[in-house]
């Protein structure tokens, strides 16, 4: 491998964007391949962890020009309208994604990365290097990085093993005009599920929240499952009468899945959701796929003229060491939420009581500063 490496970058959100902008830098030769046009909204909380901001700010990545709000305080509420707040340690900054990936787009292109919007990839194969189709081109590519995010068709192509299962959680998200303090990231408690609010750029307010496919089909809708289910939260029925929403209609995503997948799979390197995803709860997937994006192409950029299996296996290694331990955590907190409605409320009860326990959830699913 060699400087000039043909790299081709599937998907891109944060991960691949990061991936591709650090290296086109190095010298690589990048197309990032998307197959929606920026800008576009994504379901997403848009609360970015602080562990993030350094490197983005020595990379010259950080959307000072948005002046982002900056989050300082988690509050949480049970599924009554009981609440509890901590500090949180390092905070983050909320800004859409709307915003963010097309800022990061802007900065690819300007720099010479090979952006290809509204292309779709079919199919990625590796022989003696890699082919990469799309309905009306094949490239040919020497490395290819998945960062095609939570799920994907291309997940079918290469057989994953979690595509195989149905997931039944969807997720649902809108931008409105509150009343709602800059400072604060709130998690409100609903009856099978749990919605975040937190304001991004220009003063708009995020409100996204996961819930269980069985309980949108029980209502009817999501209308339905707001009036009757989120309402019981009085924070959430008030937030929500006086909100002014600024979507025609939400934003929503089926079949999310938080099993475990592969870092590498067929020579594909995985960063982001691609590698594995984190429960939303833990407001830490869009650091993890930054994080992932700059351990991948560390490593890449050392690897050059190195072989394929050894930038595999230190890949593999390395990333398992960042973030194993904060997904298994993630999904017991995950399943012990959406376990039962007794766990549930324990769970919730139990946090809103302890800032104690509060913050030790929070150091055990998120990573440090990099
Ligand atoms: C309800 C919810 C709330 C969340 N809230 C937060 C939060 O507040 N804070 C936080 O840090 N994280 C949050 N997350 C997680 C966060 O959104 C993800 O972890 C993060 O977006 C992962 O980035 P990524 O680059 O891996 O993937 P993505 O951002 O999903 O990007 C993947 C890209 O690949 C493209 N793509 C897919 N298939 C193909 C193909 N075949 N060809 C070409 N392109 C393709 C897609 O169009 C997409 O643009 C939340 C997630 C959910 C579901």
């Amino acid at each position: 491998m060699d400087a000039a490496n043909r790299v081709i970058i599937a998907g891109g959100g944060l991960g691949g964007l990061i991936a591709a902008i650090r290296l086109n830098r190095a010298g690589f030769a990048c197309t990032l391949i998307e197959k929606k046009r920026y800008p576009f909204h994504r379901v997403c909380g848009e609360y970015i962890s602080h562990e993030t901001t350094s490197f983005l700010k020595r990379e010259g990545l950080y959307p000072e020009a948005f002046n982002p709000p900056q989050i300082t305080t988690l509050q949480l509420s049970s599924v009554s309208g009981k609440t509890s707040s901590a500090a949180l340690d390092l905070g983050g900054f909320g800004i859409s994604r709307h915003t963010f990936d097309h800022h990061l787009c802007g900065i690819a292109e300007k720099e010479g990365v090979k952006v290809l919007n509204d292309t779709e990839i079919e199919s990625i194969d590796y022989g003696h290097s890699f082919q990469v189709k799309t309905i009306s081109q094949l490239f040919e590519a020497d490395l290819v990085i998945g960062a095609f995010g939570k799920r994907s068709k291309l997940d079918i192509q290469l057989n994953r093993r979690f595509i195989k299962e149905r997931s039944p959680y969807v997720g649902v998200k809108y931008h409105a005009r509150t009343d709602h303090p800059d400072n604060l990231i709130a998690l409100h408690n609903f009856r099978g599920g749990y919605c975040g609010v937190s304001n991004v750029e220009e003063g708009k307010t995020n409100v996204c929240y996961l819930t269980h496919r069985d309980h949108l089909k029980k209502t009817g809708g999501i209308e339905a499952l707001e009036q009757t289910v989120l309402f019981e939260n009085p924070l959430l029925k008030t937030l929500f009468t006086n909100a002014d929403f600024l979507f025609e209609k939400p934003e929503v995503i089926n079949e999310i899945s938080f099993q475990t997948k592969e870092p590498v799979l067929n020579h594909v390197l995985m960063v982001g959701d691609a590698a594995g995803m984190i429960t939303p709860l833990c407001g830490n997937g869009m650091a993890m796929a930054i994080h992932s994006a700059k351990i991948l192409t560390d490593l890449m950029i050392e690897h050059n003229n190195r072989l394929r299996d050894d930038l595999e296996r230190a890949y593999s290694a390395a990333w398992r060491k960042a973030f194993s331990k904060r997904l298994w955590f993630g999904r017991q907190i995950q399943h012990n939420l959406f376990g039962t409605e007794a766990g549930s409320n324990l769970a919730v009860s139990l946090a809103v009581n302890s800032r104690f326990i509060t913050n030790t959830l929070i150091k055990l699913t998120h990573g440090k500063p990099f």
